[in-house]
């Protein structure tokens, strides 16, 4: 090979710049820094180790036992980089479906707990229609005889004023009366004892379930499978979700 030829071969191999200095091409090897060096990087940096040229070291490298490691290593980097990959996207995508899934259950755990809430708030009105509609009937009936007997009884009183200027038509008037009179009280005393008798009524609201609406989690908690802090006041949910976390609390209602 003649000296031009080496000159060529030089210029056409030496082609990787320094990342130093990026102007210059890097020529030279240290094996005691394992370091890529340009001329500057010798002169600018002092640099005072035995080098190699690289022309040199890497005339035989492919194979070396170096560059087959090398080689090696790299490869299962790939290799490892893809499987992590992989494995990004299957989490990513099993979190997708796992978001999905955690609305959808939320969304029908708000459907049943609002479904039994109606059934119950229905029951409870049909309940105080049920019973006030029977009370009302009652109170109708007696109403009308209670009215009917404060008539009669009114009758009495002015059949007797009127008789009050002739002796014996008030003698009777008032003979008959007396009978009709005791016929009149009794019944005004079952008319108010069953008007005494009519119970009256209130709702009570439950504080049971007042308090557990109050509750931080009473509806139930959305919480990472990471933390393990016990929630031991988190008594409505401890049901379902067993075990410890911390908590972003759902209001649903
Ligand atoms: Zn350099
Ligand atoms: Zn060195």
């Amino acid at each position: 090979m003649s000296t031009m030829d080496n000159v060529e071969e030089v210029h056409e191999n030496l082609s990787e710049h320094c990342e130093k200095h990026p102007r210059e091409l890097i020529k030279y090897f240290c094996p005691v820094h394992q370091a890529l060096l340009c001329g500057d990087c010798i002169v600018l940096d002092s640099h005072t180790c035995k080098l190699e040229s690289i022309l040199n070291v890497s005339f035989s490298f492919k194979d070396s036992s170096v560059y087959k490691d090398i080689k090696c290593l790299i490869r299962k980097l790939a290799d490892d980089a893809c499987k992590t990959t992989t494995t990004v996207e299957n989490k990513a995508m099993a979190f997708g479906n796992s978001e999905r899934k955690n609305e959808n259950e939320v969304c029908d755990f708000q459907s049943k707990v609002i479904a039994c809430l109606n059934e119950q708030f229905q029951n409870l009105t049909s309940q105080i229609t049920k019973v006030n509609r029977e009370l009302k009937i009652n109170l109708l009936h007696l109403q009308k005889i209670s009215k009917e007997t404060e008539d009669e009884a009114t009758a009495l009183k002015a059949d007797m004023e009127k008789n009050d200027n002739n002796n014996v038509l008030l003698f009777i008037s008032a003979q008959r009366s007396k009978y009709r009179a005791n016929d009149i009280l009794d019944r005004l005393h079952r008319i108010e004892e069953e008007v005494n008798n009519i119970p009256t009524f209130e709702f009570t609201p439950s504080s049971q379930f007042e308090s557990a609406l109050k509750g931080r989690n009473c509806i139930g908690a959305y919480r990472s499978s990471a933390d393990t802090y016990e929630h031991s006041s988190d008594k409505i949910c401890s049901d379902e979700h067993k075990g410890s976390f911390t908590t972003v609390v759902l209001i649903v209602l």
